[in-house]
């Protein structure tokens, strides 16, 4: 018996309505609240059974601090985007919330994503009695789970970690982002980084790529090495690793388009003058581009999400594992009108809250995903939509 609010309407937003609906025992009341009500009525309006919906600015804090103490939910889960993060923790703190996101905190001045910011919220969640989970989506959020999972049952020694983020759908559009523009095109242009015997080492932004045949006879894609959030956390919470890189696949019709808009600033993020009124580039371009959620109906191929991890077992021989999902684009569609981005990050989230509310992962303070039991989690996903499967075998080759 539960009370839950969900803040952020879009893509992701709505996958967590409609899986949080689906789970009445563990979700009794729904609260979907965000920037524009009319999104959250539309979202509300397709739901198996009634949820509340409300208007809320999330980086108003004091406003967003009465919503939460009118409704007074048990739980907040954020998928707004990543620059109200700070905000809305610092509600839930004020309210007496326990707190969930996907996405870690983001300054919008300047494209750089770190947990410092939000790992600095732990001694203040602890001594509120509070819990926040941090990075509950695919990845960051099962990759974590993923890693650990292996590393309990199969390498508990694990050396070296490459998490592989591909997508082989196709919405048929010139250019789109699976998910909001403007978080895709800041984390994709950003330098590429990975941890490696306890250093980072920086890369030239998708200057480092191999092909990639994908398991099950999906296909081949090029893959680029890109930083992401999850490989912070998991470096200083998995111990032993010597590497842990991540990869993630795009067309190079995406590539093309990418490189033009940003050779002509279009994906600049500092304001420019345009007859006296600033604009961020990537902001307006935001405008221009598909709405990640219009995506959903014209998607149709899988995506292939998974973790290779490399080690030794309990009798020290070496092994190599992958752990990986195939998620059907026109399958989540017809399941909740969503294409698989959005639902590989909303399942994750209501089962990171299921876990909660439920008392299975439980603690005062600020966490990530690897620092809990990864089983019960496992477990949710294959009933919920997303089961893992398994090779005993080395999919990346090459060092
Ligand atoms: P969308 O842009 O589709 O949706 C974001 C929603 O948040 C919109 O409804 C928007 O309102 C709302 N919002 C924005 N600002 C505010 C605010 N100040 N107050 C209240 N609501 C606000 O994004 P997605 O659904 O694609 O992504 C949601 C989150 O999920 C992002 O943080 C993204 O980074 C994360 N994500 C995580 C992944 C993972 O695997 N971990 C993968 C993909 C995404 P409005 O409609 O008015 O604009």
């Amino acid at each position: 018996m539960s009370r839950v609010m969900i803040i952020g309407a879009g893509g992701v937003g709505s996958v967590v309505a409609h899986k949080c609906a689906q789970v009445p025992e563990v979700f009794t009341d729904i609260l979907l609240a965000s920037r524009t009500k009319a999104k959250c009525d539309a979202i509300a309006a397709k739901l198996p059974r009634p949820v509340r919906t409300a208007q809320v600015d999330a980086d108003n804090v004091p406003q967003l601090v009465r919503l939460l103490k009118k409704f007074k939910p048990d739980l907040v889960i954020n998928v707004a985007l990543p620059y109200q993060d700070l905000h809305i923790m610092d509600a839930c703190l004020e309210a007496g919330v326990n707190y969930l996101d996907t996405a870690n905190y983001e300054p919008p001045d300047v494209a750089r994503f770190e947990y410092k910011w939000q790992w600095a919220y732990r001694g203040r969640f602890q001594k509120a009695g509070l819990m926040a989970l941090l990075g509950s989506g695919f990845d960051p959020g099962v990759t974590s789970v993923y890693t650990t999972w292996i590393r309990k049952h199969f390498i508990p020694k694990p050396e070296t970690l490459d998490i592989i983020d591909c997508n082989a759908g196709s919405h048929g559009q010139p250019f789109a982002t699976n998910f909001n523009p403007e978080i895709n095109i800041r984390e994709v242009t950003a330098k590429g980084r990975y941890f490696q015997n306890g250093r980072w080492v920086e890369t030239d932004p998708l200057s480092v790529k191999r092909p990639f045949t994908m398991p099950d006879g999906l296909g081949d894609l090029t893959i680029y090495l890109m930083y992401h959030e999850e490989l912070e956390s998991i470096a200083r919470h998995v111990p032993g690793l010597k590497r842990a890189r991540f990869w993630m696949s795009f067309s190079d019709n995406y590539l093309t388009h990418l490189r033009v808009l940003e050779n002509v600033g279009m994906t600049r993020i500092d304001p420019v003058d345009v007859n006296g009124t600033p604009v961020i580039p990537l902001q307006f371009l935001k405008k221009l581009l598909p709405d990640p959620a219009s995506l959903g109906p014209l998607t149709k191929g899988q995506t292939c999400i998974g973790c290779q991890v490399t080690g030794r077992d309990a009798k020290d021989r070496r092994k190599t594992v992958f752990v990986y999902n195939v998620c059907d684009h026109a399958a989540c569609y017809k399941e909740v009108g969503s294409q698989a981005i959005s639902y590989t990050t909303g399942v994750p989230a209501m089962i990171g809250a299921m876990m909660m509310l439920t008392g299975k992962w439980a603690g005062k303070g600020v966490f990530n995903m690897e620092q809990f039991d990864p089983d019960p989690f496992m477990a949710a996903l294959e009933r919920h939509g997303l089961p893992a499967r398994i090779l005993k075998k080395a999919v990346l080759r090459g060092g």
